[in-house]
């Protein structure tokens, strides 16, 4: 309250007002009594100067013995003019100061002042001392052989009285003037206060983040420049505020979706903040009480502590490769976080956490393809050498002996062959390289077609092969040859891997923009285990036995391939023992149209 600009102006102008009326005062009262005096002066001067009547009169009085009683004769009748009244007395005195007569008849002492020592001395005494409580006149005078002091003093009463109703006066017009500043400083407190409050207002709103509100200017003056201003900043404020927000957004989301695992822990350990990819990384062992000790501990990785406490972390920055938690493969970036809490700058820790899962799956993959590669040459390999050192080193075997060698090197070098040619198709798939040739062509002769290549090799293990296709089946546009390549490909796998004597049914049908081959077959089956892993690589069931059959295991890879290439798709559902079902679904439209040459 004390310290609102309402009780300041009020108090100022109250104290301006106080201020004004005492100087007012003093001066007034101050001319008053120099008035006064100065009246006074003049008037007694103007009777008892040189020559004046009275003087005179009362000069001639003192010829006469008693000339005192004389001279207040005289001086009674001058009364008048001389202003003698209650307050102002005359006094005749001898040259010693010693009242003879006065007009009072207080015979108290007559005390000696300044005044009146003065006309003792033989001078006339007219000097008036400011804050006196009297004014006197002291005339001496002389006939040559008499003299006296004709004294004249005044008490100031009248002149007090005057004062008084003088201050009276100023009193209640300061009261008056004091009640006029007070309403007149709370209107132009309230003029100023006002637009001022309605600023406050406006900056509270904004402490509180509202910022769609404009105050209203009501004058041009210096608030209404400041209530201008206010609006200026507040919008100003609103736009840098919302890039902040848009720019943190933005972070946010970045941070969100970062496929990089990110943790960050405060200066004591605590969680700051961790995005999606690390709850799902760290899984059940995640909660929102996380430590950084407890996240060294859960990846084994304790030791980064001493990398810390001994300086030797880089400048706050060190990666950790090939970290393994949950069987994942990880590369783990640990540096240095600076944020600020309870208006500090703190330096805090931040992880950033890469699974290279599936990089290492890649090399491991690679490494293995080479391995399988070497493996599966080396076999044929061994067979040629062993026949051809043989044919060496028996030069006169019998022809029928030396046919039999010969017969299973070139057996085995097409074995090669077949797995150099198959590698060489995926190779040319995976680079994109393969030679497409696109053009339209009827799927249903191509069905026929095979069942009739396979027709010898299934009549051989007196499999029963059947064909069922709708009347017509729409034409496709696709690589013809490959795509008979698969089926031919898949179907002697039926027959292959069924026992003699089995049924195979090749059967086709179309549904919306798609036509469905299945190839099935009543023969060994396959594991559920090993379903998923058949489109590998070099991958067979029971290695031995297949590639007994002739098989490379790269058959299912390359028709996966072909069948992908081309949009479609390739299934296989089977149960040990009772058979395999080897579903193809191709589109009508290949996707390979553009290649079409
Ligand atoms: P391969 O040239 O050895 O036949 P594939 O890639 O064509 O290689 O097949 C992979 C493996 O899948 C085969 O080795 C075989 O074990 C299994 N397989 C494929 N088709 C059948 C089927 N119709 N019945 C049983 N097993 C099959």
């Amino acid at each position: 309250m004390y310290r609102s600009i309402y009780f300041k102006i009020v108090s100022i102008f109250a104290v301006f007002m106080v201020t004004v009326m005492v100087v007012v005062t003093a001066v007034l009262i101050n001319g008053v009594f120099g008035f006064y005096t100065n009246e006074f002066v003049a008037q007694l001067d103007a009777h008892f100067k040189e020559g004046a009547q009275l003087r005179s009169d009362l000069e001639s009085a003192l010829s006469d013995e008693s000339y005192a009683a004389l001279q207040k004769d005289v001086l009674t009748a001058y009364s008048t003019a001389l202003g003698i009244d209650d307050y102002r007395h005359f006094y005749i005195c001898d040259q010693n100061g010693t009242r003879l007569e006065s007009s009072t008849a207080d015979a108290g002492y007559l005390q000696k002042t300044p005044n009146l020592l003065r006309a003792m001395n033989g001078e006339i005494g007219v000097e008036q001392t400011w804050g006196s409580l009297h004014t006197d006149y002291a005339v001496p005078l002389s006939n040559g052989s008499r003299s006296c002091i004709i004294y004249i003093y005044d008490t100031q009463e009248e002149m007090e009285a005057l004062a008084w109703q003088i201050f009276t006066i100023i009193l209640q017009a300061l009261l008056i003037g004091l009640i006029i500043a007070v309403i007149l400083s709370f209107v132009l407190s309230k003029a100023i206060t006002a637009p001022i409050q309605n600023i406050t207002r406006g900056a509270n709103r904004i402490a509180k983040g509202e910022f769609s509100q404009k105050l209203v200017s009501y004058s041009n003056d210096e608030i209404g420049v400041l209530t201008d201003t206010f609006n200026d900043m507040s919008s100003v404020l609103k736009n840098t505020l919302d890039e902040v927000s848009g720019e943190r957004e933005k972070l946010e989301t970045v941070f969100s979706y970062l496929q990089d695992a990110v943790l960050a822990f405060t200066v004591d350990g605590r969680i700051l903040n961790i995005n999606k990819s690390a709850v799902a990384l760290l899984g059940r062992s995640y909660n929102e009480n996380l430590s950084f000790d407890r996240f060294l501990e859960l990846l084994d990785i304790g030791y980064v502590r001493d990398y810390i406490e001994n300086g030797e972390d880089n400048g706050g920055q060190f990666t950790l490769r090939d970290v393994v938690f949950d069987d994942k493969a990880l590369d783990i970036n640990i540096g240095r976080l600076r944020y600020i809490e309870d208006k500090q700058i703190r330096e805090g820790t931040i992880a950033v956490i890469h699974d290279i899962t599936a990089r290492y799956e890649l090399d491991k993959a690679q490494r293995e393809f080479v391995a399988n590669v070497s493996h599966e040459l080396r076999t044929p390999l061994t067979s040629i050498k062993g026949a051809t050192e043989t044919l060496l080193m028996y030069p006169d075997m019998n022809a029928d002996m030396r046919d039999n060698f010969l017969n299973m090197a070139v057996e085995e070098c097409n074995r090669m062959l077949r797995i150099v040619m198959d590698l060489l198709t995926l190779s040319r798939l995976d680079n994109h390289k393969t030679k497409w040739k696109v053009a339209r062509f009827d799927l249903k002769q191509t069905l026929i077609h095979i069942c009739q290549v396979m027709q010898v090799e299934s009549a051989a293990h007196r499999h029963s092969l059947r064909l069922t296709v709708p009347e017509s089946l729409p034409e496709m546009v696709g690589d013809a040859e490959r795509i008979e390549q698969v089926l031919i490909n898949i179907l002697s796998n039926a027959v292959k891997y069924t026992p003699d004597g089995g049924e195979i049914e090749v059967s086709a049908e179309h549904r919306d923009g798609f036509t469905a081959v299945s190839i099935q077959d009543n023969g060994i089956g396959i594991p559920a285990e090993d379903l998923p892993r058949l489109f590998e690589r070099f991958y067979r069931v029971e290695k031995a036995r297949t590639s007994e059959m002739g098989g490379t295991g790269l058959g299912l890879a390359i028709a996966k391939e072909i069948i992908a290439a081309h949009g479609g798709s390739i299934n296989i559902s089977s149960e040990v023992g009772k058979g395999t079902l080897v579903t193809i679904t191709l589109p009508l439209d290949s996707k390979l149209k553009g290649e079409e040459n």
